[in-house]
């Protein structure tokens, strides 16, 4: 007889890990909300398809190696790759991302020689960073101790720049400080902030500047949609709108769970839901950790297309006093805008807009003052009220309530210490060795591509070791 699987939260780490495993488990998946896919949510307003969540689509493989197994992954999921993904903007200076050296080098140095001079050793730099963070970082599962105690990760961490900030490390390339921002921004990838958080993060970097920026026809929430018709396929059930109130144990087993609707026993059980909120489930204290960073979020259908990106970046002024706003937990003065907008690489929704201001979490919210902000970068990029048939505000409380997070955070506790970026929640339990934890408020982190590769490994060396049934 196959074991019994139970994944709590179906947002991508849980559905990644869910499908793997159902290759030889009995899986099912107890989702709080309506639909799946967790913050990767496909929103439609008035006639307006959005995508919440993940809006930047990174590193097409991490998706298509969980789909591989059952067969025709790029066909299922074909990611485009976006020539010119990345507008960014501060006052009179201006830089477009793209993965071709040369054409970066040259609008670099129409901002700064030595930056563009320095590009391609910049480059060589994340490159070998990202390679050498992959097997033991990305790649690699935390259950117990023992896992740490690995003899090649002391080295290996120490290779991943782990006491220089992202900034101070970003100065030695960049003496600009327009163009040290262009990669500082890579940190609120987790919800961190570049003055603190390790260089470690500007491996961010190489999944855009090297690898690539993706589009997918139909918009990223597709790729929720195809991971839920693979399961439904792999016979993997389905419990949404429904949630899941306590955990049933036997001395150091869990044997099941308890949820809005019944009673469900399991073998082993994988929680994707957000540690914190988790452990309060264990009856356990949370941490006083700082959180990762929330978001202020609104949802712009227009009436006709504009001549945007498919991203856009309108800068602060002052990036620094952004994050110790954010640091201290305060909505900045002034503070940096992204704006996502499909059509210009897809033009099979209405043309619409989602727009992003970095949040702190848990904090009192001026919707007023957040909509002016948004108001003004919207004139910056040429739309005025008349241009937009609808529009929706989707605050930090919106994350918190909607994905159960605490305070609204994305990433769980934020990565700006060492301690905090490399020694995160582990993949196993401590004390129940068959409650294993995957999604971006554990190790490695979030960011939709890490989230899925995190939910495939986890879920082989499930396989391999045919963990259900260890005992210690
Ligand atoms: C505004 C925003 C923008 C983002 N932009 C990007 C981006 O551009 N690129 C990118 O790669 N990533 C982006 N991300 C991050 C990305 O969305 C996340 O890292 C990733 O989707 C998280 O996946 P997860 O596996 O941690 O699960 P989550 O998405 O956190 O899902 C967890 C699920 O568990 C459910 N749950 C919780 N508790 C219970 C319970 N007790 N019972 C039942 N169900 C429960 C929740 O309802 C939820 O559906 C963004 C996130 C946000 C919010």
């Amino acid at each position: 007889m196959r074991k019994k699987a139970l994944i709590i939260g179906g947002g991508l780490g849980g559905l990644s890990a869910a499908l793997t495993l159902s290759t030889e488990y009995d899986v099912q998946i107890i989702e709080k909300n309506a639909q799946l896919g967790g913050k990767m949510r496909a929103i439609n307003l008035d006639g307006f398809h959005f995508d919440f969540g993940p809006n930047t689509l990174t590193m097409p493989h991490y998706f298509w190696d969980v789909i591989a197994p059952f067969g025709e992954p790029e066909k299922r999921l074909p990611f485009k790759k976006i020539a010119l993904p990345t507008h960014h903007q501060l006052d009179d200076f201006e830089l477009v991302f793209t993965t071709d050296q040369q054409a970066m080098i040259e609008q670099l140095a129409k901002i700064d020689h030595k930056s563009a001079q320095n590009y391609p050793a910049f480059i060589r730099e994340i490159t070998s960073l990202y390679k050498r963070s992959e097997k033991p970082f990305l790649q690699k599962t935390f259950f117990s101790f023992a896992d740490y105690c690995d003899p090649s990760l002391p080295a290996s961490i120490i290779q991943m720049h782990p006491f220089t900030t992202l900034s101070a490390f970003l100065e030695k390339y960049f003496p600009h400080p327009f163009v040290r921002q262009l990669f500082e921004r890579f940190a609120t990838y987790i919800g961190s902030s570049p003055f603190e958080a390790p260089a470690t993060f500007a491996l961010i970097a190489y999944f855009e500047l090297v690898e690539g920026t993706y589009s997918l026809e139909g918009g990223a929430s597709k790729i929720a949609a195809v991971f839920e018709e693979l399961l439904i396929a792999q016979h993997v059930v389905i419990h949404t709108d429904e949630l899941v109130t306590s955990l049933n144990h036997l001395n150091n087993k869990i044997t099941g769970c308890t949820t809005t609707k019944g009673h469900y026993e399991a073998d082993l059980v994988i929680c994707n839901a957000d540690y914190d909120v988790f452990q309060q489930l264990l009856g356990r204290k949370t941490t006083k950790k700082q959180r990762s960073t929330s978001a202020y979020v609104e949802l712009i259908g227009l009436k006709s297309p504009v001549p945007l990106h498919h991203h856009n970046v309108l800068f602060s002024a002052d990036y620094k006093k952004e994050f110790q706003a954010l640091h201290t937990g305060h909505y900045a003065e002034n503070p940096t805008v992204y704006s996502c907008y499909p059509y210009a690489s897809d033009s099979s929704n209405p043309p619409a807009l989602f727009v992003l201001i970095n949040a702190p979490s848990n904090a009192p919210l001026a919707v007023e003052k957040l909509t002016l902000q948004v108001d003004t970068a919207l004139l910056k990029w040429g739309i005025s009220k008349q241009h937009i048939v609808t529009r929706q505000v989707l605050p930090p409380s919106f994350i918190a309530e909607e994905f159960l997070t605490a305070g609204g955070a994305i990433y769980g506790q934020a990565s700006n210490s060492l301690k905090n970026s490399f020694f995160r929640p582990r993949n196993r339990d401590s004390q129940f060795n068959n409650l294993y934890y995957v999604g971006g408020s554990v190790h490695p982190g979030g960011g939709s591509p890490i989230v899925v590769k995190s939910g495939y490994e986890m879920a082989k060396r499930i396989l391999k070791n045919n963990e259900a049934t260890l005992t210690n």
